[in-house]
């Protein structure tokens, strides 16, 4: 923060910045395995695009950022991390003035050991998801989800009732009854070999993207589309993919079980050939952690 590496506890933001008090921040999320990060020229891309749909200004160009994650990755000692990376409003130049662009925007970046979006004890048993009915997400119009954002209202309310109900998770539907995604993942569904995955309302994962391109390398067919939650319902497979574990089976949806509630043969071949691809070298580059 402010060109400074200190411990995450010593990290600090005003009370006043906007990104705390109106949520008006966006931000990226990559993950170093094994000592190398995967992708991060994908993240970067994103994070640039968010910046600019947001209208945010930060100094820092698309090198700086590359080198302030490797620095922080490398100080941290961390081979398995989460690595967060942040543009946010900040506070007004005149003090109480409302106009967003009289704010100073800022950059800041952290890490933290590498997050599991689905315990590895879900995993096991079969992840629960929970669609609830009446809860919607917020609507594309409103705020854009292709900009990564810290609009989680409608998530953290679903995934509230879903705990409640006894689900590990939720995803939600738009006002249309469309599939959008959950809070830190998309979803697919595969019906008769072919694999499907909402094309509106949700943002544009990177591990949705890898995901596309391991099914064309495995000649499965993909289609970007809306789809409903009864289609989603009758799917013979439906996983999610996220940054925060890769590509993850889900195994019951409300009262709907896939494959006997174990872990769908499609699904699994993506999850192994997502994790095959690590250690491709031209997909991901080594942090030197020696001083
Ligand atoms: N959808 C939302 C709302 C997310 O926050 C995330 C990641 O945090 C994803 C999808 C998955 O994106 P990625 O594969 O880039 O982690």
């Amino acid at each position: 923060m402010s060109g400074e590496v200190m411990p995450v506890a010593e990290a600090k933001l005003p009370v006043t910045d906007w990104g705390l008090t109106h949520s008006d921040i966006t931000y990226d999320v990559a993950h170093v395995w094994e000592g190398r990060f995967f992708r991060l020229d994908d993240y970067l891309h994103r994070f640039e695009e968010s910046v600019d749909k947001c209208r945010l200004d930060i100094k820092q160009s698309r090198d700086d950022i590359r080198q302030i994650l490797h620095q922080i990755v490398a100080r941290s000692g961390l081979q398995h991390a989460y690595v967060s990376f942040v543009a946010s409003r900040g506070q007004p130049a005149t003090p109480g003035s409302r106009d967003p662009r009289d704010c100073v925007n800022h950059f800041y970046a952290w890490c933290v050991p590498f997050v599991w979006v689905f315990t590895e004890e879900m995993v096991k048993r079969g992840v629960r998801i929970h669609i609830p009915q009446h809860l919607h997400r917020i609507g594309e119009s409103s705020v854009d989800p292709t900009a990564k954002n810290y609009h989680w209202g409608d998530f953290t309310q679903g995934l509230i009732d879903a705990r409640d109900a006894g689900f590990d998770n939720t995803v939600l539907i738009d006002a249309k009854g469309s599939v959008t995604e959950g809070p830190g993942f998309n979803i697919f569904m595969i019906v008769k070999g072919q694999v499907i995955t909402p094309c509106s309302g949700v943002l544009r994962g990177i591990t949705r993207k890898v995901t596309m391109e391991i099914c064309a390398e495995l000649g499965m067919d993909v289609i970007e589309r809306d789809i409903n939650l009864a289609e989603l319902l009758s799917a013979d497979e439906v996983f999610a993919t996220t940054t925060g574990g890769g590509v993850i089976p889900i195994t019951r949806i409300n009262d709907r079980i896939f494959s006997n509630n174990v872990a769908g043969e499609q699904s699994l071949l993506l999850q192994n050939t997502y994790w095959k691809w690590h250690q491709n070298p031209t997909m991901s580059e080594s942090i030197n952690y020696s001083p």
